[in-house]
């Protein structure tokens, strides 16, 4: 038995127009006429103190972002959960357009303890093709403005916030491209003491489109001339994600082949990743768990649902080629009605990048509210840098309970925020009593339960949500029941 509907909010229609993302090419400002009197790439050099200096290499402390980017607590920007980073030391090689940073950092994440040491490091080593890494060179201060003079920057006048700034912009070499053959922008921003407090840059993203890349300089000092910012940060998709305090810094260090190793001495980079190879697909890898509800198992398991004219699908995979297996699967084997939602259940990356294809096929996502205004501004952000169209995408928010039902069939969204997550829903099928769930794994026999499976645990019992079977977006490999669950909280 589950409880009157009066429990239930209505499914909260909360449609959002794109919100104007930040992926206008030009800065939102008043451009001014009155170049005779902008500075040049060649004195901002100057003022920057990088006449002569062909190296530098810089220490201090660092931090980065908690769980790494698009798995933090909260969707939306700020991200304020940081791992500290000590010993940083980072080091560039602008003769080669190589740089390399590390420092000592821990492999923790928001939920376990104890901690695991480890390192952070960024290599943009010599000689790659690839943005992602030879941006990191070209957005440092310095990096920018001996790319803005290799490669002819052109220069405007603009206001912002009373402040007047040069803003210098050049593109990528012809030989480093997106996957659509685009060249990248590169802009800098150079205050009227000649010193470069913003650059930006655009990086392909499967899932962010043209994801916007910022790095936002402050408190110039002067080490020996060399003027390096006290302060740095990046940002990634409107918040930070990196960021270093300056302690000390140098031109052209006498170690320079230490600092920065060959590339045979390095460890493998952090970046690239190709995409895995594609496997025949099984012939069926669906599994009817009840009237009207599906399995869709193989990889990241998704639930469908069926109402008397369309199908809402909950979870999309962790791919796309997830995804699009999934809608492949409910296609041959399931059922040919419209698929018209996509349910997420909170908005990691692993949980997400099988979105893609859905939204291509128009399917309208639904996510909890607290999701909505980060996913529908990624999923909106033009995606040219892919050679991709538009994806449209529709996002629409629950909160509190949402409900799907019809004569048919009733699916309910239980929002269930927790350690790993302040968006995370739960679905229930009351019918087939059945909890579809994900990330809220059971723990193995004899180990105590991580904190947020206690927290769903908890909502379970206080609110008696009644279900037999307890499903997860990763598979248990025997069933699991409700009465297991909750054995994680007995005694408290
Ligand atoms: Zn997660």
């Amino acid at each position: 038995m589950y409880r009157s509907i009066s429990f239930f909010a209505a499914l909260s229609l909360l449609f959002l127009t794109a919100c104007s993302n930040e992926t206008d090419r030009s800065a939102a400002s008043t451009e001014m006429v009155g170049e005779d009197m902008a500075p040049s790439i060649a004195d901002v050099a100057t003022d920057m103190g990088l006449d002569g200096v062909d190296s530098l290499t810089l220490s201090g402390s660092a931090w980065r972002i908690r769980n790494s980017f698009r798995q933090t607590l909260t969707a939306s920007p700020p991200w304020p959960e940081r791992d500290e980073v000590t010993s940083w030391v980072q080091t560039i090689d602008f003769t080669v357009s190589a740089m390399r940073g590390q420092g000592d950092t821990f492999a923790s994440n928001l939920f376990f303890a104890p901690p695991v040491a480890g390192t952070h490091v960024i290599n943009a080593p010599a000689g790659t093709d690839s943005w992602s890494q030879q941006m990191e060179v070209w957005l440092t201060p310095w990096g920018f403005v001996k790319g803005a003079q290799r490669y002819g920057a052109q220069s405007s006048q603009l206001e912002r916030n009373g402040n007047s700034y040069t803003r210098f912009s050049f593109s990528s070499p012809e030989s480093m491209t997106s996957p659509s053959g685009m060249r990248y922008t590169v802009n800098g921003y150079v205050n009227t003491d000649g010193q470069v407090v913003r650059t930006e840059t655009w990086l392909e993203d499967a899932f962010m489109g043209d994801m916007h890349v910022v790095g936002i300089y402050a408190d110039y000092e002067s080490h020996d001339g060399l003027m390096v910012p006290t302060t740095f940060e990046q940002q990634r998709g409107g918040g930070g994600v990196f960021g270093v305090t300056v302690s000390s810094a140098s031109a052209n260090p006498a170690n320079l082949a230490e600092l920065i190793p060959t590339p045979e001495n390095n460890a493998p980079n952090n970046g690239g990743g190709g995409a895995p190879a594609a496997s025949e697909p099984p012939a069926d890898l669906t599994q009817q768990v009840g009237d009207g509800a599906w399995l869709v198992n193989g990889g990241y398991v998704s639930l469908v649902v069926e109402f008397s004219d369309h199908l809402a699908v909950f979870e999309s995979g962790q791919s796309e080629s997830r995804g699009e297996m999934i809608i492949q699967q409910i296609k041959d084997n399931i059922s040919d009605k419209e698929i018209r939602y996509i349910i997420n259940s909170h908005p990691h990356s692993d949980h997400t990048a099988g979105l893609i294809p859905f939204m291509r096929e128009g399917v309208i996502l639904v996510t909890h509210e607290e999701n909505v205004e980060f996913l529908d501004r990624a999923l909106n952000t033009p995606r040219s840098l892919l050679g991709e169209t538009d994806l449209n995408a529709q996002v629409m928010g629950v909160t509190g309970v949402g409900l799907l039902e019809d004569a048919t069939n009733r699916l309910e969204l239980h929002h269930v925020p927790n350690l790993h997550t302040d968006g995370m829903v739960v679905g229930l099928l009351p019918e087939q009593g059945i909890l579809f769930q994900a990330d809220f794994t059971l723990p193995k026999p004899d180990t105590d339960a991580n904190p947020f499976v206690k927290t769903l645990a908890r909502y379970i019992s206080e609110n008696d949500v009644q279900f037999e079977s307890y499903q997860g977006v990763h598979a248990a490999a025997v069933s699991q029941t409700r009465a297991e669950l909750l054995a994680t909280i007995a005694g408290e």
